[in-house]
């Protein structure tokens, strides 16, 4: 089952997926491939990991082997850097006809391995109408070896003639006690620190994971979470802000570091590097040249997404945060997330009001929907630290 295992908690949607991957290789192999359907539609609230699944089905209709998790093609769809699929992510507040038709004219080439072209769009909502249009007609008639795969919060976020064309797999946020069984039985996690580490994560396993795993992960929530009872006066806001954007860019540089370096290096091996080049791009056979800019151009790209996800990650956590005090504040009697950190809690609920407490969640929330239409990182966290000061 390979690329699923991830999708905790998700049994029903891994079962249809699976059914339908393994229709998509009958249609490969020449046969009919009945249940093989070329549009969908992947939706669940935020943490539910509607576009990991998405990718997951990506990688399982790629690989040869139904989604392995470890052959070259599913390791190339998992990073973003398989020719065959084509990953989406309106960087607005809306995604426009002309990028839309620019997009299936590249949905409608050939896969150059012989199985299928993925066309991942995350955030699918974002199309405007005339887009959606175009859209529309592209999934009504699909080439025959295209395969659409959707993304969005809700199934009402898209327009109904193109809902209607799609497969829909719904996918729930998992429980606490599901991520921390994974980490547990599959990554030998101590049963305490895989259950923190689900319950900071909220149900995100890649986070949870990371939090189980990485000491640099959890030091970097630890950071993060040291934020609000820093936030005293205006110049602790600018710094705390400056931190922040800096530590995602660090994080960013680190993971795409490693990415890169082999990305670039299988590509020289591809195109054959003359054993007296000197210079970038001496000695690449005719060819190489463009199809190293153009890795290069994909990599600008994902170090760029990293980053905002990096950044939206550590916000995130600051949500949970300020609800853990909201809830406190209310009485509430759901798990905390950041049980860890109790005394801050506490302190925080003790006080400030319920008000300030909503009114700070406020001040992330409209940061992170800053940041997702391009507003300069720094100046969007630092006016959050602001409306976030005690
Ligand atoms: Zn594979």
């Amino acid at each position: 089952m390979g690329v699923f295992d991830d999708l905790v908690g998700q049994d029903r949607s891994v079962s249809v997926l699976s059914r339908a991957a393994a229709a998509a290789a009958e249609v490969v192999a020449g046969g009919r491939g009945a249940g093989m359907t070329h549009a969908w539609l992947f939706t669940g609230p935020p943490g539910s990991g509607r576009e990991d699944a998405a990718r997951a089905f990506a990688a399982a209709l790629l690989c040869p082997d139904g989604g392995c998790g470890h052959c070259d093609q599913c390791h190339q769809v998992l990073i973003g850097s398989h020719p065959d699929l084509e990953q989406v992510r309106p960087a607005g507040l809306s995604y426009g006809v002309k990028q839309t038709r620019e997009l299936i004219l590249r949905a409608a080439g050939a896969p150059t391995q012989g199985r299928w072209r993925v066309i991942l769009f995350e955030g699918a909502d974002r199309a405007t109408e005339s887009a959606a249009n175009a859209l529309l007609k592209a999934i009504e008639e699909p080439p025959p070896r295209t395969v659409w795969l959707l993304c969005s919060p809700a199934p009402d976020d898209l327009m109904i003639t193109i809902r209607s064309r799609c497969r829909l797999v719904t996918l729930t946020t998992p429980t606490t006690e599901a991520v921390a069984h994974v980490l547990a039985t599959r990554d030998s996690v101590p049963p305490d620190i895989a259950r923190f580490a689900a319950r900071a994560a909220q149900g995100h396993l890649p986070r949870a994971r990371a939090l189980a795993l990485d000491e640099g992960a959890r030091a970097r929530r630890e950071a993060v979470l040291a934020i609000p009872r820093s936030l005293t006066g205006v110049g602790e806001c600018v710094t705390a802000a400056e931190r922040l954007v800096k530590t995602a860019e660090e994080e960013a540089a680190a993971a795409t570091a490693t990415l890169n370096e082999s990305e670039t290096s299988e590509l020289r091996k591809v195109y054959g590097e003359g054993s007296t080049g000197k210079g970038l791009n001496r000695g690449l056979v005719r060819g190489g040249a463009g199809a190293l800019k153009e890795l290069e151009d994909r990599q600008k790209s994902r170090a760029t997404r990293i980053k905002r996800d990096s950044l939206d990650a550590a916000l995130l956590e600051l949500v949970w945060f300020y609800r853990d005090v909201l809830a406190m504040q209310l009485g509430a009697t759901v798990e905390l997330a950041n049980d860890d950190l109790r005394f801050d809690l506490d302190q925080l609920a003790r006080t400030t009001t319920p008000e300030e407490t909503l009114r700070r969640v406020d001040a992330v929330m409209r940061c992170r929907e800053r940041l997702d239409l391009n507003v300069n990182p720094q100046i969007a966290v630092e006016s959050m630290m602001l409306a976030l000061r005690v």
